[in-house]
């Protein structure tokens, strides 16, 4: 579920007037689909084939694909097409960066079907979580949640905050120094008549 930190934390940063409620609520089931993949392993396909775990859900060409499919409903989402695209493909691309982050696995098959070589980051600080949810009520369930929650939920919720608070500061000044404008206005238009 920590895949969902990023459609969240680029609402936060946002805001609401760009990322409507309904676009959110997608790019959070589409930031968590890509592991739907997992039925691989009920079908007997291979964890390393393209089909299988990690495969072509987690690539560029599926996040853009299932992106560019969701603008055709992107009048329901009541913002601007390209809103819609960038911040889906963003929900989706960030599941196989996130992939390639982790400690275990296979890597990410990010260029399926060109290629079929699967990838890791150099830089890999979470802790590869287990599959299936009976698995995380365990104590390695726990360490996972804990790196989870270190090297994501954290440094994305302190940059998405820090940028609303920011956001709304700059609002509160533009707005006060549009009434002070308004009132110097009025004040000279008053002391014309006069
Ligand atoms: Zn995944």
């Amino acid at each position: 579920m920590t895949h969902t930190a990023v459609p969240i934390s680029f609402w936060i940063a946002i805001g609401n007037k760009l990322v409507p409620f309904r676009l959110l609520l997608t790019g959070i089931v589409f930031s968590i689909l890509p592991d739907a993949d997992v039925v691989a392993f009920k079908l007997g396909i291979p964890y390393e084939s393209d089909w299988g775990h990690r495969g072509f859900s987690h690539s560029i060409l599926f996040a853009f694909s299932l992106s560019v499919l969701a603008c055709v409903l992107s009048a329901r989402f009541r913002t601007r097409i390209e809103i819609v695209l960038l911040y889906l493909f963003l929900s989706i691309v960030s599941h196989g960066v996130l992939d390639a982050m982790t400690t275990g696995g296979l890597g990410v098959g990010f260029l399926i079907p060109y290629s079929s070589e699967r990838f890791f980051f150099e830089l890999r600080p979470i802790r590869v979580s287990p599959i299936g949810i009976k698995n995380f009520l365990t104590e390695r369930g726990v360490i996972v949640l804990k790196s989870e929650w270190v090297n994501v939920w954290i440094p994305l919720l302190s940059v998405s905050v820090s940028i609303f608070f920011l956001r709304t500061l700059a609002r509160r000044i533009r707005l006060a120094r549009a009434d002070e404008n308004k009132n110097g206005t009025v004040g000279s238009t008053t002391r014309t008549r006069k």
